[in-house]
């Protein structure tokens, strides 16, 4: 027996359009994993997207909830992967366990969202999410789909949607339903206050700071006056509207592999006073990729 046999990819080969499906195209798609939802699952079994071309791949983290999350993707992973349909079945699937701590241990709405805990929460959301991407990207993906795991909510399409923009990162707009009290009826209102165009008053902000300082998204008490894509939808106008971006959320947001590939990553420092994925959308700028936003196209975050 000689040499082990050296596996050769050209990564020009690999294509990356806006026709995924009939060019045969790899889609990574990465969960950060705290708490399993049941309607998450239930929507990625719907991607109508040729589920033999997707790579599944989740980080949790080594809490009390974190292991009961663990267990439960499991159970649903064998279901799919051993006795489900064959087009049911995913490509492959990683599963990885964080090997640092949250820095709070309480995952209640409220709490999380609390700004003097963002720093910390967003710094290590960052430290998660590019180990998972790290373990995972391969030299044949194409895209990168990061999802949460508590969107519970999008067109079936979601990937050839997104991929038809052939844009470096397009991000989709993420609401929540509720329950109106007022109107006596269920409703909606936008989630994500991460996907922003920048402002004259956040340039000012962040030239003032300290330079480990960063700015945050959706505070009364740091008015940073961006235009929130949250805001831009619009009943009835086109869902394919493309708007540029700045700073972008992750709860879904779709990736070109190549953006990756050249080094953009979700910053766990200060980067431009941006971190995790705001930080992302700056550093992917800086290498000459810009994010767009559909602020039409609606995905739906869980209501807790
Ligand atoms: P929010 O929607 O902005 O409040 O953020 P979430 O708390 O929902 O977090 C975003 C995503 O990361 C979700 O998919 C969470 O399940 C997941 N997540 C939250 N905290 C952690 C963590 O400490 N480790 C890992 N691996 N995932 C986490
Ligand atoms: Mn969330």
């Amino acid at each position: 027996s000689g040499p082990p046999p050296v596996t050769r990819y050209n990564l020009n080969n690999v294509t990356i359009t806006n026709d995924p499906v009939a060019n045969r195209e790899n889609v990574l798609v990465l969960t950060p994993m705290a708490r399993f939802y049941q309607g998450y699952w239930d929507n990625l079994l719907k991607l109508s997207y040729p589920h033999e071309l997707i790579t599944l791949g989740f980080i949790l983290p080594k809490t009390k909830e974190g292991n009961a999350a663990t267990i439960e993707l499991q159970k649903q992973i064998a279901k799919i992967q051993k006795h489900g349909l064959e087009k049911e079945r995913f490509k492959s699937i990683i599963i990885l366990r964080q090997d640092f701590d949250p820095p709070i241990p309480s995952q209640d709405e409220s709490e999380r969202h609390k700004m003097a805990n963002q720093k910390a929460r967003r710094a290590s959301m960052a430290k998660a999410r590019n180990s998972l991407l790290f373990t995972t990207l391969g030299p044949d993906t194409s895209w990168v789909l990061w999802l949460d795991a508590d969107i519970i909510e999008t067109p079936p399409t979601l990937i050839q949607d997104l991929a038809s923009h052939s844009k470096p990162l397009t991000v989709p707009n993420c609401f929540q339903r509720f329950y109106n009290d007022e109107k006596k009826a269920m409703d909606e209102r936008p989630y994500d206050f991460n996907n922003w165009q920048d402002s004259p008053t956040a340039q000012e902000l962040s030239s003032k700071m300290g330079k480990d300082d960063i700015l945050l998204e959706g505070y009364a008490e740091m008015a940073t006056y961006r235009a929130l894509m949250a805001y831009m939808y619009e009943a009835g106008a086109d869902i394919h509207t493309e708007v540029p971006l700045d700073g972008v959320g992750g709860t879904a947001l779709l990736v070109k592999a190549e953006v990756h590939r050249d080094g953009a990553m979700f910053p766990a420092f200060p980067f431009y006073h941006l971190i995790e994925t705001e930080g992302f959308a700056k550093m992917a700028k800086r290498l000459g990729w810009q994010a767009t936003g559909l602020p039409n196209y609606k995905v739906y975050h869980y209501n807790e």
